[in-house]
């Protein structure tokens, strides 16, 4: 295969709100603004933010679980919009969802074998005995019993009803999983197990993860690339040994000064963001984040920054840290630092 498994370009979603029947919507929810990324066979991409952002929003347009207001879905070059019911079934087979909470997306009148074996039947018809081999074959690659397949979803712990989740999400071999705040609700210990677990189960399988979260202990144990959004639109997409070393964005710079420290002998910046996340109802003019950023200049309420890229292969938005090429604003930010961190400017 050439080129990327995943492709996202120009990806919009807003929400009206207050609309009735042929009445306009009084406001729009902007909830996913111009996003493009792509995503490679075998790589985990991840994204992060504050909650109310937009990830989950991308998680769903990607799945095609709810339509874009504007840009296209590519996988493997296909556009996802353009499939009819049936093609979107097949394409259904490829990209998999592991959601937050393993409970409520799981059937509790089906038993563990019944679940993880459902997507399979839904497109071929199973003896008995191929059946109970999938669920066997399918519960060992997660590190669970065979006998399990017999339990309800009520009979197992939350960590074996994540484990569920992923056998259900692997049961058709997809080549993408995407994963939405998939161990947010687990114990760190077990966290660290279903993480594990997944990058396992990418090293066999060359599985590639879009794994969305908030947790950045997770994210730097994970990512290859990370994916920073902020109201909607991303305004980092970094490698990930690069983002946690030398953010350049100051909202990823204080997301990751926020975040707690795994590492004693890192050091840990005082409250490096103020203010609330603005309502993507009404967001800020030009960059959204400039009324909470220490560094903003004029043309940061003006005009909205476009991504840029860096000589270590990320892009970022931002005006001041990350000028287009000979614009007026390059030399106004020499010397620009934001709390007890020093950024290098205007490489
Ligand atoms: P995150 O997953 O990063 O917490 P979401 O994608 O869930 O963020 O939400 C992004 C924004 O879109 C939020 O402001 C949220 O309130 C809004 N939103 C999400 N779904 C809907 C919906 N169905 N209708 C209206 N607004 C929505
Ligand atoms: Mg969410």
């Amino acid at each position: 295969m050439s080129g990327p498994l995943l492709k996202v370009e120009n990806l919009t979603k807003h929400y009206p709100l207050g609309a009735g029947f042929l009445k306009k919507p009084f406001s729009v929810v902007r909830a996913v603004e111009d996003v493009s990324f792509s995503v490679d066979a075998g790589e985990t991409l991840c994204v992060v933010g504050e909650s109310g952002c937009g990830k989950s929003t991308v998680a769903r347009l990607l799945m095609r679980l709810t339509d874009p207001t504007g840009g296209r879905v590519l996988l493997e070059g296909t556009d996802i919009a353009g499939l009819g019911k049936h093609e979107l079934r097949a394409w259904r087979r490829r990209m998999q969802m592991v959601f937050q909470d393993p409970y409520s997306s799981l059937n509790p009148r089906l038993t563990a074998g019944q679940i993880i074996t459902e997507p399979v039947q839904n497109f071929e018809h199973l003896s008995r005995k191929q059946r109970n081999a999938l669920a066997a074959d399918l519960l060992q690659k997660v590190g669970m019993a065979p006998e399990m397949m017999h339990r309800l979803p009520s009979e197992l712990s939350g960590g074996q009803r994540q484990r569920l989740g992923i056998a259900r999400a692997l049961s058709l071999k997809p080549s993408l999983i995407i994963a939405d705040e998939a161990v947010s609700a687990l114990d760190v210990s077990v966290q660290a197990q279903i993480l594990n677990l997944l990058l396992d189960l990418q090293q066999q399988m060359g599985i590639a993860f879009v794994f969305i979260s908030h947790d950045l202990g997770v994210v730097e144990h994970i990512a290859h690339r990370v994916a920073v959004m902020y109201l909607g639109r991303i305004v980092e997409l970094s490698p990930c040994e690069a983002l946690f070393a030398r953010p350049v964005h100051p909202y990823t710079e204080a997301l990751i000064a926020a975040a707690p420290v795994p590492d004693p002998t890192r050091v840990r910046l005082e409250a490096p963001v103020e203010g609330e996340v603005p309502s993507p109802i009404n967001p800020p003019s030009g960059c959204t984040f400039h009324p909470r950023c220490p560094l903003a200049v004029d043309r940061c309420s003006i005009e909205v920054p476009r991504l840029v890229p860096m000589a270590d292969g990320r892009v970022v938005a931002c005006h001041v840290r990350a000028p287009v090429p000979d614009s007026p604003v390059s030399p106004a930010c020499h010397g620009k630092t934001m709390g007890t961190l020093v950024v290098p400017l205007c490489r």
